[in-house]
């Protein structure tokens, strides 16, 4: 069998929380919440259950959602989409991206990521034909550098694919930067994918949204997942708004490889986004409040802290404390003093060789994050 992804093995994820698992570790790899979602959203995904919601939704999703939906993003970032053309519920925004990339990217087409970057854009891109092209990010701020970018475009460049709040870095762009990106590609055949899963994890102003750009989200398809906003990674239910003609096309590959998302989930979803005051109630300020008291606890260590602007992630620098390459250091902090956490170098196509950082998660009870931070303080 002749490997259609050589050079990728399983992901990064499932080798640490495996890992933690098997040692008994606290795992602050993988990112996911070791706290309940909330419990009226239980309740309405058993009744919802109970009450006959188990066969398939409409392809697109459940219509009541798509109006939740389309009302949150009209309250939030004062834009208002079609419920009919341009909002399509996905099996997670790991779907919704996939689609996206396989429904506009062509055999040899350029897409322009950065680098480091969330590690399922580059093999979809590779599974659809293109080729990847890459802009360095440097720590510790992990600015764009729209200078490098702007070299990178060519006649073949097809597609752009940003992710703020940034995962793995905590970075987040600034409206400028969102700018610079339309001057860039505004006279060129190009499309963006937005990666906002982390929407509403940020610190600080509010975050910066493709929705928010006049122009840029008529080239635009921007995804957007319940999994980080309400604390239900496991659900898979994620959605994507994209102007009428590319929700067509992306359409075309989300009938074929899912074709519809949970009914059940997305009817708890539904009800409970209309029941809310306000979508992102409070999730910064909680997610703010757990990236301190993790920043507090860890404030003496040998550690640096990198700055954190946004999503659940804390980078750290060990270079004090080992010269290790980052995945062996990985592994063996399991075994040291048992705190799993992710190696950053995993998500770069050329990570810098003498690089030293970890990420990790804290979306966590505080008890775990402060019996983590003990631990990691004692190397
Ligand atoms: N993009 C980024 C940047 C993510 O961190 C994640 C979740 N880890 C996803 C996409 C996938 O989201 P979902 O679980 O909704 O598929
Ligand atoms: N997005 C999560 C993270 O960055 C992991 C998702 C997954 O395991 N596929 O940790």
């Amino acid at each position: 069998l002749t490997s259609k992804l050589p050079s990728v093995g399983t992901t990064i994820f499932t080798k640490m929380s495996a890992l933690a698992a098997e040692k008994g570790a606290i795992n602050l790899s993988q990112g996911f919440p070791d706290f309940p979602p909330d419990a009226r959203l239980l309740e309405r995904a058993s009744q919802a259950i109970l009450t006959g919601n188990n066969q398939y939704a409409p392809m697109a999703g459940l219509p009541i959602l798509r109006e939740a939906i389309a009302n949150l993003i009209e309250r939030h970032y004062d834009r208002k989409v079609s419920v009919l053309d341009e909002i399509t519920v996905t099996s997670g925004a790991s779907e919704a991206i996939f689609d996206a990339i396989a429904a506009l990217v062509h055999n040899g087409d350029e897409v322009i990521l950065f680098d480091p970057a969330y590690d399922l854009y580059e093999p979809a891109v590779t599974l659809a034909g293109g080729i990847c092209r890459r802009v360095t990010l440097s720590a510790p701020e992990f600015r764009p550098d729209w200078l490098a970018f702007a070299e990178l475009l060519s006649d073949k460049t097809r597609l752009v694919l940003i992710n703020t709040p940034h995962n793995p870095t905590g970075s987040c762009w600034l409206a400028e930067d969102l700018e610079s990106l339309w001057q860039a590609i505004a006279s060129r055949d190009i499309y963006v994918l937005s990666d906002e899963v982390y929407e509403f994890i940020h610190f600080g102003e509010s975050a910066v949204s493709v929705h928010k750009h006049s122009e840029l989200k008529k080239r635009s398809v921007v995804v957007s997942s319940f999994g980080k906003s309400f604390h239900l990674t496991g659900w898979k239910v994620g959605y994507v708004v994209a102007p009428a003609e590319l929700t067509v096309e992306l359409r075309k590959v989300h009938q074929f490889v899912s074709f519809c998302t949970a009914t059940p989930l997305q009817q708890a979803l539904a009800e409970h986004l209309m029941a809310l005051p306000e979508a992102s109630t409070g999730l910064a300020v909680f997610y703010q409040q757990k990236r301190d008291v993790l920043r507090k606890a860890l404030a003496d260590s040998r550690f640096t802290l990198l700055p954190c602007e946004g999503t659940y992630f804390q980078l750290l620098d060990y270079s004090a404390i080992s010269d290790m390459q980052d995945v062996a250091f990985c592994e063996w902090l399991i075994d040291a003093v048992g705190v799993a956490a992710i190696p950053i170098s995993v998500f770069y196509q050329q990570a810098p060789k003498d690089q030293r950082i970890i990420r990790l998660c804290f979306a966590k009870e505080d008890s775990t994050l402060l019996e983590a931070a003990r631990r990691l303080a004692q190397l």
